[in-house]
């Protein structure tokens, strides 16, 4: 494929970008990427009432929060702009009023207050109002007036809209690159709006027109849009758009942890997991939404756990960096059935790239956390830690919890670890251990465990029971990294500091 490949990514800025629309973004980039073509921000804003300020800079954030770099896009530019639909407003009309001319639209000025009213009368009869087929002949549109009393209207001022009208009884056959072929009966389908008389389009109709005028070639979107795809086709082909009309491919959902029913900002508050990349506050209401940032999260981890859902690279290999994504994505692999969002597995996503950034990196993120406790870093000991508390963490911010005891003497002791551990003769056994530590020389963790090992074979102690108490005296409880290199890093003084202090302590 070629340069001819070019996608959007095309929210609506209606309120924060859900996770599911940032896998969205991340499909399409890479699918873009994989084929050396463009990858396209447009920002589907016609529906002024639902429109949210600050939306539109959340989505511009978190693409970059996540290095999904729009080729072409409102920020970017590009030949095929504007790329806010609000500014190109004039070019939607045209569409419209072709459509009307070449029969497969009609205008309607059905007044909301009429809609509304018809609706309830429906429902008083345990039945749902539909304008089609079986209803559009006896409503106020231009297929049930005469012309010149449209054209009165229209004159006149009368607000109204433009409705596609679908022939009954037609297969609708459709190509979806998920799904393969998709057949529709065209009598279960309803005239949808495309065109107000305000002057604004519909979703519908700025969608298939920009599409077309932006030389989309793949739509790769949510499946929540599947069942617009008949009305989108029929629209290309009514404009004789056929051959310039764009690939499809539907995301599965991406469903709760219990696997029933799809993901929402809810499943997120019961479950104390983000659902969106970045933290939003409401400018409404002032509420607060967590983000995967704010929380945390590694980018990197955000991709890869979202490249997951819905797509398998059809091996087991789950770790992939963005650059791998990009050589193994495939349309042909995204998946039918919903994928199930695990929070635990986006921990542990987290928790496996933390292991592949560079020492530095952390150890810069480390001395942060350092520096806000008031305490200095050493570059040759930031290097002895990192890889010891690397492993144990899922999180950046849970370094000082792992690492404390690097830096601080233990103020107390844990209960339960003292009653299991501390006896009669313990008092005895670790002023031996501290003879031995004494004179051990080099004080390496190495050299440290092999002098220990031997002392505790030659007196026949239990290795656990000594290595537990030991641990209770440097770190006040039996939980940590391990112990000779915890010592090294402690140093022989501080060392023998911490076990005098907890054996006066304990022993009272
Ligand atoms: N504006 C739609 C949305 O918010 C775009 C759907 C599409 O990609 O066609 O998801």
């Amino acid at each position: 494929m070629s340069q001819d490949i070019r996608v959007r990514f095309a929210p609506s800025p209606t309120g924060p970008l859900h996770i599911g629309g940032l896998r969205t973004a991340l499909f399409n980039y890479l699918f873009a990427r994989k084929h050396g073509g463009a990858f396209i921000l447009r920002i589907e804003d016609t529906d002024r009432t639902r429109y949210v300020p600050g939306a539109e800079q959340y989505i511009n954030e978190a693409l970059a929060w996540c290095r999904l770099d729009p080729d072409e896009g409102p920020l970017q530019g590009g030949g095929f702009g504007p790329y806010r639909q609000s500014e190109r407003k004039e070019i939607y009309s045209r569409y419209a009023f072709r459509l009307v001319e070449k029969g497969n639209a009609y205008y309607a000025f059905d007044t909301p207050e009429e809609l509304d009213r018809l609706r309830k009368e429906y429902e008083a009869k345990g039945e749902t109002f539909i304008y089609d087929a079986r209803t559009r002949y006896t409503l106020r549109n231009s297929l049930t007036m005469e012309r010149s009393m449209t054209e009165e209207l229209i004159s006149k001022g009368e607000p109204y809209v433009i409705r596609f009208m679908f022939e009954p009884g037609q297969e609708i056959r459709m190509k979806d690159l998920v799904r393969g072929e998709v057949v529709v009966d065209s009598s279960t389908l309803d005239d949808k709006v495309l065109y107000k008389s305000d002057g604004m389009p519909t979703y519908h109709l700025a969608n298939v027109v920009d599409d077309v005028l932006m030389a989309v070639s793949h739509v790769i979107r949510g499946e929540e849009w599947l069942p617009s795809l008949p009305l989108h086709v029929s629209m290309y082909r009514a404009l004789e758009w056929e051959n310039m009309m764009p690939h499809f491919a539907h995301l599965p959902l991406i469903l709760k942890p219990t696997g029933k029913g799809k993901l929402s900002k809810r499943d997120g508050e019961k479950g104390g997991f983000p659902v969106f990349p970045l933290k939003w506050e409401d400018p409404e209401t002032g509420e607060i939404s967590p983000g995967y940032r704010e929380e945390g999260y590694l980018p990197e981890a955000c991709i890869n756990l979202l490249a997951l859902l819905g797509w398998n690279p059809g091996t087991d290999q789950e770790l992939f960096s963005l650059e791998e994504l990009i050589r193994e994505f495939s349309i042909g692999k995204i998946g039918r059935s919903g994928a199930k969002f695990d929070p635990e597995k986006a921990k542990w996503f987290n928790h496996q790239h933390l292991q592949m950034i560079p020492e530095e990196e952390l150890s810069v993120a480390f001395c942060r956390i350092l520096k806000e406790k008031g305490i200095g870093c050493e570059a040759d000991r930031m290097k002895a830690l990192v890889p010891l508390i690397r492993p144990r963490i899922n999180f950046i911010h849970e370094f000082w919890d792992q690492a404390w005891f690097f830096f601080r003497r233990p103020e107390s002791y844990d209960p339960a670890t003292v009653k299991k551990r501390w006896k009669e003769h313990t008092p005895a056994e670790m002023r031996m251990l501290m003879k031995l530590l004494e004179k051990c020389d080099p004080f390496t963790s190495a050299h440290i465990e092999k002098e220990v090992k031997g002392l505790i074979e030659k007196n026949g102690w239990g290795t656990g029971a000594v290595m537990n108490t030991w641990r209770l005296l440097l770190v006040g409880s039996s939980t940590g990294p391990a112990l000779f290199d915890l010592a090294e890093f402690l140093g022989r003084e501080e060392v023998i500091a911490r076990m005098e202090k907890g054996i006066r302590e304990l022993s009272v």
